[in-house]
């Protein structure tokens, strides 16, 4: 970390620094400009960094005390340059193709699951979604069939050959949907739920991680750091809208969070525009919109009969809308130079 003295720091003050550095087991390194003068600190333990760096700042005559390396260690690109690839199953992103994730906002029944599966994975989706354990705003909305909606999630599987990705809404049920699912989804709501992205990270499966509405980038790479830090590197972000002064849409879709989570970090980022617009009239400009801008694939929200959705209707395509979105993705895909 670097201190950066004040304008008015004495020399005094400027001991002050080194003597508690020194005391910490801390080398320095020390520059005196025309203007002020800035301290080095060499060595720091990882433990031990955040606290010295709020000591430091509390001394007379320091200005800032500036931190060097990221707070995301393990997920930032300094410490792996070359992009990560990431298998749910056998769907794969960070790779040349843009790959899609498609399925209903919940699990329903067995018919309205296997003609979504179907559907999605003829128009070309490589993996399905679908919410067992639904993380609903009201409790008195549809919470999700559980651990039947796992079983019907299996069974698409089985009749499709689709992987399957769905949400963890609690750190009790993360063994059972990792036994299951080919990929433990973190909702946004849950994405600072640190036993939840431990636990997901110990399971032994990819996790997609979600960014909550709330969140900055810095916030989401550091729960990312959380994941990491348990047990796996195979994580995919997943930016799915923020909340913002502006109301027209459900959410507002931050398509700079792409750019700035794959310069940070070399995990594979894709987006949500289900959810980041609420309006399936809305889905087809910002999917293409997202591969544009460089996002490995899309996790869209399909249902055989959106006005009957038990959950989020207004912003679910039918499938013959997909189909349609996937043939215009793959004209992006190859003007950027990818597949889809
Ligand atoms: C979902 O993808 O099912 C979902 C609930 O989305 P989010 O967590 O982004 O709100
Ligand atoms: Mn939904």
């Amino acid at each position: 970390m670097i201190i950066v003295m004040s304008r008015s720091a004495t020399d005094h003050d400027i001991e002050q620094v080194i003597k508690r550095l020194e005391q910490r087991g801390y080398g320095h390194h020390l520059s005196r400009g025309i203007e002020r003068t800035v301290i080095g600190a060499i060595g720091a333990a990882d433990a031990e960094k955040q606290a010295l760096a709020d000591n430091l700042q509390r001394l007379t005559g320091v200005e800032r005390v500036v931190p060097i390396l990221k707070p995301y260690k393990i997920v930032s690109r300094e410490s792996h340059p070359r992009r990560s690839r990431v298998l749910f199953g056998s769907a794969e992103f960070g790779g040349t193709r843009v790959s899609v994730i498609a399925g209903p906002c919940t699990v329903e029944s067995r018919a309205q699951l296997l003609a979504t599966a179907r559907a999605v994975g003829k128009a070309g989706a490589v993996a399905l979604r679908g919410g067992a354990f639904k993380p609903r705003t009201s409790p008195y909305d549809f919470q999700g069939l559980g651990e039947e909606g796992l079983e019907l999630l299996a069974e698409a599987r089985e009749a499709t050959g689709l992987p399957i990705v769905t949400e963890a809404r609690d750190a009790a049920h993360v063994e059972r949907v990792a036994e299951i699912a080919d990929a433990v989804q973190i909702g946004a709501r849950n994405m600072q739920n640190y036993e939840l992205l431990r636990a997901a990270g110990q399971s032994g499966k990819p996790v997609l991680l979600k960014r909550n509405f709330s969140a900055t980038v810095e916030e989401w790479l550091k729960a990312a750091e959380y994941v990491a830090s348990s047990g796996t590197l195979d994580i995919v972000l997943c930016e799915r809208g923020i909340r913002t002064f502006e109301p027209s849409m459900r959410n507002t879709l931050d398509l700079s969070a792409v750019y700035v989570a794959k310069r940070e970090t070399y995990l594979p980022v894709i987006v949500d525009p289900s959810h980041a617009t609420g309006d399936y009239r809305a889905v087809p400009s910002l999917s293409l919109a997202a591969i544009a801008a460089g996002a490995d694939g899309l996790i869209v929200e399909v249902h055989p009969d959106p006005a009957k959705a038990l959950c989020d209707g207004p912003q679910q395509l039918t499938p013959k809308r997909f189909a349609r979105l996937m043939d215009e993705l793959r004209a992006v895909a190859e003007a950027v130079g990818r597949t889809a």
